[in-house]
């Protein structure tokens, strides 16, 4: 079947809930991804950072396959000999007591809200159903209707509601709009260290660390959404780690599984984590066998390539590459490893369809920025092919 068929089908069964790039994968290898018509394209888009350690990396696959030959869910009903050992191996990694696996981020994100809550209550002493938790202005955490209801983007929300209450939005990157905001019952301040979907925008230097002082002064957690800057992607295991910050809590995701499957967690120590009562919460996937194989071989696979800094490295080059480009298009680079946005004067979307054309995958985020997030294991000889063929599409009239 051509492509036209496919995006046919597509058109008339699914929901049109996105707005994709009439490309049709059907297989993928590292950074590279084909399409149905045989051509060949570079991936600067790595399902938004799932994929930081390559498409159908074959030690995630060989994880996978194997443990698809001999069990794949037995619920939480009953324990499993991979939820342990992945669990220790992610909080040895990351320095946390304990975790609490779940699928997707949103769920994640919605985990990090219960446990948030839970401590309010039960530890800072919150009066019931009074807790808040303030959340920044141009924030993606997911698309549940909880989240949506502290979403700033109008469109997410529009016929979606009513709205979960008890969250405060203020401005992002401004400390002192979070000091007014904070009272008696705020309980925690979610923060993604640099905003991916809102544009790849990096907060003014210091303010996630001043932000955490400020959370640590007034006994309010400190909660990072890292499901989409976390595990390599800007050069460092977590971003906030740019700032000598180690978050209360983070919620992962994404990269977690390296793009095999839905695997996000909530990790943080047992003050808060310690709270959860069996029955408290949970989730029939959560902590299946065959998730946790492809984790402990997706995280094997960032600390035995090195992703991280290959990320910063790379990063740099890549970024350096781009601020080079003489174009009257674009406003500005900006980036943090393998975490670049190029911000135009002009709408995004027509440069995507370039690039495409020229066999780069990349969308546009936020009507005017081009986010560069290739698999973290791309090669220099990659992103200088990449770089002529941006370079012709920015410079293009
Ligand atoms: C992608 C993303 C989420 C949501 O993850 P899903 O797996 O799509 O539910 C939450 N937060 C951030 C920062 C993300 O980038």
């Amino acid at each position: 079947m051509s492509s036209q068929l496919f995006i046919e089908l597509e058109e008339t069964y699914s929901a049109h809930n996105y707005h994709p790039l009439d490309v049709v994968i059907e297989k993928g290898d590292g950074v590279w991804v084909y399409d149905v018509d045989g051509h060949k394209y570079l991936d600067c888009l790595s399902a938004y950072s799932a994929v930081n350690q390559g498409h159908c990396h074959p030690a995630i696959r060989e994880a996978a396959v194997a443990q698809m030959q001999k069990i794949t869910l037995t619920s939480r009903a009953f324990r499993n000999d991979q939820m342990g050992p992945f669990l220790k191996q992610l909080c040895e990694m990351t320095g946390y007591e304990m975790a609490l696996p779940m699928n997707t981020g949103a769920e994640a994100v919605e985990t990090a809200v219960k446990a948030a809550r839970k401590w309010g209550y039960q530890v800072k002493g919150v009066a019931d159903n009074q807790a808040e938790i303030i959340v920044c202005e141009g924030n993606f955490h997911g698309r549940t209707t909880t989240i949506v209801g502290f979403s700033s983007q109008e469109q997410y929300k529009q016929d979606f509601g009513p709205f979960t209450p008890g969250f405060i939005l203020i401005p992002y990157g401004d400390i002192d709009a979070l000091k007014a905001a904070i009272t008696a019952n705020t309980v925690a301040f979610l923060v993604e260290p640099i905003q991916g979907e809102g544009g790849v925008i990096i907060p003014q230097d210091g303010y996630i660390k001043a932000a955490y002082e400020v959370c640590q002064a007034n006994q309010v957690l400190f909660v990072a959404d890292e499901i989409q800057t976390g595990l390599g992607r800007t050069g460092t295991l977590f971003a906030t780690e740019h700032e000598g910050v180690r978050a209360d809590m983070v919620a992962v995701g994404k990269a977690l599984s390296g793009g095999f499957y839905p695997v996000s967690a909530v990790l943080a120590d047992k003050d808060i984590l310690g709270l959860f009562r069996p029955g408290d919460h949970g989730s029939t996937f959560g902590g299946n066998p065959l998730g946790a194989a492809i984790g402990r071989a997706a995280l094997d696979v960032i600390v035995e390539e090195n992703l991280m800094a290959q990320s910063r490295e790379l990063g740099d080059y890549f970024k350096g590459r781009l601020e080079r480009v003489e174009s009257d298009y674009i406003e500005e680079v900006r980036g943090r490893g393998l975490f670049i946005g190029v911000e135009l004067n002009v709408p995004a979307r027509r440069f995507a369809e370039a690039l495409r054309r020229q066999g780069i995958l990349c969308k546009e985020t936020h009507e005017f920025v081009l986010r560069f997030a290739p698999p973290l294991v791309i090669t220099k000889a990659e992103i200088d092919w990449a770089m002529t063929h941006i370079e012709d599409v920015l410079l293009a009239a």
